[in-house]
C-alpha cells in the first residue's frame, strides 16, 4: 500500500488515526525520541517450517507513542526511510532482537529481520550485526536479513558484493514481499539469497481463484528449480494453509497461526502454531 512518487511517499488504506497523524509534523520529531523513551519495543511473529514443523519468528517493530498513541509500521518505517534516520532504528531493532535472542535462547532460535535499502547501503550494518552476535553467543545463522525493495538500487553492483560477504558471513538472506515489485523478479535474477517471501497479496485469493494460485505454485517451482526457499506471507485460513503446503511451500506465516505479539507471550503462540500445524499434517494425510 505504498508508492513513491518523486520524494513524497504516499501511503494508501491507512484507518483514519493513522491517516490523521502521518501528516503531522511532529511525527518525525516524536519518532526520534521515541527510543529515548523507550516507546519502542519488537513484537515476534511465527513462521512455521512445513516439513519439520520448527518454529522462526519474525521481529515487527512496534511504535506506542504517549503523544499519538500507536503508530502503524508502515506510517513510521515510511517516515524514518525520508528522514534517514531509518538506519538507527534498524539498528536499535538488530540490537534489540539480538539480546532477546541472548535471554531466551532456546526459543527464539532463529529470527528474521527487517532491513530498509537505506541500512543496507549504511557502511556500518556488517559490523552491527557482527557485534551483537559475538556479544550475546548468536550464531550469524540464526539471522535472516529481509530486504524490501520501495525504491530502486542506486548501486546494485555494491549491494550484490555487500549481500554476498553477509551471506559467507553466515546471515540468510530473503527478498520481502516477493512479487509486489516490478523488480521482484530481477532482484531474484541478482542478488544472493535463500529465500523469497511472497507477499500476502498473492495469497489471498488462492482458495477461490484458480488463476491466482497458478500464479503462486508457478513462483513456487520456479524457486525450487533454482534451490531458493519460499514462505507464504499473510496465510489466514486453515484452507490457504493446507494449499500452500500442499504445494511444497517451505514455511507459512499468517493470522492463522498467530498475530505478531511480545515476547513474553512466545510459548503460548508457539503452542497454538504447533497445534494448527500438527492439524495440518493430518488434514494433508487424507
Ligand atoms: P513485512 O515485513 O512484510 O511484515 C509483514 C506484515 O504483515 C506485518 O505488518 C504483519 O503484522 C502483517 N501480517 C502478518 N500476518 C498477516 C496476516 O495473516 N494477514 C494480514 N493482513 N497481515 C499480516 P506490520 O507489523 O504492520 O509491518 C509492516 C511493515 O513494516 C513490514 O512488512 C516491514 O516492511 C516494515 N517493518 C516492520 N518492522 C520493521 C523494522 O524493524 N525495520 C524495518 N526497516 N521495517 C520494518
Ligand atoms: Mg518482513
Ligand atoms: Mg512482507
Ligand atoms: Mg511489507
Amino acid at each position: 500500500a505504498k508508492q513513491i512518487d518523486g520524494n513524497e511517499v504516499r501511503i494508501f488504506n491507512l484507518d483514519a488515526h493513522s491517516r490523521e497523524i502521518i501528516h503531522k509534523p511532529n511525527l518525525e520529531r516524536e519518532l526520534r525520541r521515541a527510543i529515548g523513551k523507550n516507546e519502542l519495543t519488537i513484537y515476534f511473529q511465527p513462521i512455521i517450517h512445513t516439513r519439520t514443523g520448527e518454529i522462526r519468528y519474525e521481529a515487527l517493530l512496534r511504535w506506542f507513542s504517549a503523544k499519538l498513541g500507536p503508530v502503524s509500521p508502515e506510517v513510521f518505517i515510511a517516515t524514518a526511510e525520508k528522514s534517514g534516520y531509518i538506519q538507527e532504528i534498524d539498528r536499535w531493532v538488530i540490537e534489540n532482537v539480538c539480546r532477546e535472542m541472548g535471554i531466551v535462547h532456546q526459543r527464539l532460535k532463529r529470527v528474521s529481520i527487517n532491513l530498509s535499502t537505506k541500512t543496507l547501503e549504511s557502511s556500518e550494518l556488517e559490523y552491527v550485526l557482527c557485534s551483537a552476535c559475538a556479544r550475546y553467543d548468536i550464531n550469524p545463522n540464526q539471522i535472516e536479513l529481509e530486504l524490501t525493495e520501495h525504491t530502486l538500487l542506486r548501486d546494485e553492483e555494491e549491494l550484490i558484493v555487500k549481500l554476498g560477504r553477509l551471506r559467507e558471513i553466515g546471515f540468510r538472506l530473503a527478498i520481502d514481499d516477493f512479487g509486489m515489485s516490478h523488480a521482484s523478479f530481477n532482484y531474484l535474477r541478482v542478488l544472493p539469497v535463500d529465500k523469497i517471501k511472497i507477499d500476502k497479496a498473492f495469497i489471498q485469493n488462492i482458495v477461490y481463484d484458480s488463476r491466482e494460485f497458478h500464479i503462486v505454485s508457478s513462483i513456487l517451482s520456479l524457486a525450487k528449480k533454482i534451490g531458493v526457499d519460499v514462505t507464504a506471507e499473510g496465510v489466514e485460513t486453515k484452507e490457504q494453509a493446507l494449499l500452500m503446503m500442499g504445494a511444497g511451500c517451505d514455511e507459512l506465516q499468517g493470522y492463522y497461526f498467530s498475530k505478531p505479539a511480545p515476547n513474553d507471550i512466545l510459548l503460548k503462540m508457539s503452542e497454538k502454531t504447533k497445534n494448527q500445524w500438527l492439524d495440518l499434517v493430518e488434514l494433508n494425510k487424507v
